[in-house]
Order: C-alpha cells, then sequence, then structure tokens
C-alpha cells in the first residue's frame, strides 16, 4: 500500500518553516490504519518482543494496537506530571526549551525487550530521551519503529538502537 498518498503535508505548522506530516489523515482511512498496523505487526511478530513502548499522544495511537495485536503489555511515557505512581524522569532540548517525559519505575523489568513506537521521527530528541528511560529500568530497545522517519534531519544517528520506518521523506 502506498502509505505516503495518505499523508497530509500542511505548510509552515506549528511554526513558519516547517512542513508538518500530518498523519490524521491515515489513520481516519480504515484500509491504511490497518494495513499500516499490520505492516508493524508482521515485521514484529517473532522478534520476541516483551512491552511496546510509546510517548503520548500520537505515539499511543500507534503502540497500544501494535501492543493489543502482538499479545504484549503496552507503557505509557507521558509529560511531566501526568503519571500518578512512583517514576523516573528524562529532560531533553527542544528547538525553545527543555521537555521532560516520565515513565514508571515498576513499568519494565530489567531483561526484558521492548520495542519503542512514534509518529514521526525527526531529530531524535525525543526518541533518545525514551530510550534513556528504558534503559534505566534495565530494559533492552530492541529497535523504534515509526511511521515517518525525516531523513534530512539526521535523527537516526542520534539513536542507540535500529530504526524501523513505514516511510521515509
Ligand atoms: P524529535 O524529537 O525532533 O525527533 O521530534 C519527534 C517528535 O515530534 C515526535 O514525538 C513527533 O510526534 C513530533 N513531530 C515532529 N515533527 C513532526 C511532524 O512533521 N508531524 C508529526 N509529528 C511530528
Amino acid at each position: 500500500m502506498d502509505f505516503k498518498a495518505y499523508v497530509r503535508n500542511v505548510p509552515d505548522f506549528p511554526v513558519p518553516g516547517i512542513q508538518f506530516k500530518d498523519l490524521t489523515t491515515l489513520w481516519k482511512d480504515k484500509e491504511a490504519f490497518h494495513n499500516s498496523i499490520e505492516e508493524l505487526v508482521n515485521h514484529y511478530k517473532n522478534k520476541k518482543i516483551d512491552k511496546v513502548v510509546a510517548a503520548e499522544s500520537r505515539g499511543f495511537i500507534i503502540g497500544a494496537p501494535l501492543a493489543y495485536a502482538l499479545g504484549v503489555g503496552f507503557v505509557p511515557v507521558r509529560k511531566a506530571g501526568k503519571l500518578p505512581a512512583e517514576k523516573i524522569s528524562e529532560s531533553y532540548a527542544l528547538e525553545y526549551g527543555v521537555a521532560t517525559l516520565e515513565i514508571h519505575k515498576d513499568a519494565i523489568y530489567p531483561g526484558e525487550q521492548v520495542l519503542l513506537v512514534d509518529d514521526v521521527l525527526a531529530t531524535g530528541g525525543t526518541c533518545q530521551a525514551i530510550i534513556r528511560l528504558v534503559e534505566a529500568l534495565g530494559g533492552k530497545v530492541v529497535e523504534c519503529a515509526f511511521f515517518v522517519v525525516l531523513d534530512a534531519l539526521k535523527g537516526e544517528e542520534k539513536l542507540s538502537c535500529p530504526v524501523y520506518t513505514l516511510m521515509r521523506y
């Protein structure tokens, strides 16, 4: 399936000069949504994944159905202050300022094989912060899966694990 045909390019969002890849146009189509999750399921079903980890909020749209179909657990990574129980934090640089992501301390057990998913890999800062959270709990990130990798931003070079993606721009 030509997934790129379902992606909407939004110029100058959220700031002038940025070409935003809008995946809502793919997710709202029943066949494109089903086939895109299925492609990830087929890629990971024999890879001995224990948990799928994804950050709010677009990561949840992919991570939860993928974990369900693989028959594994789902772990949410959230922005600072949202998780109720004991947690650890990682901060990373944004274009302007700093963002903090958190994960529950008991979300992953030492030695578990973790698949990390998100919608778009841009500079890689978000994904690398999630990798640090998972590794701090003793998990091993097997691979990071995306719908879109923006090659020009070289995020892949920043990541300490292999990347799988449905689309590259
Ligand atoms: P990074 O940390 O620079 O790699 O940015 C990745 C994060 O920003 C991901 O969580 C994405 O959801 C979001 N993001 C960056 N660019 C886009 C885009 O063009 N479309 C949708 N999300 C984006």
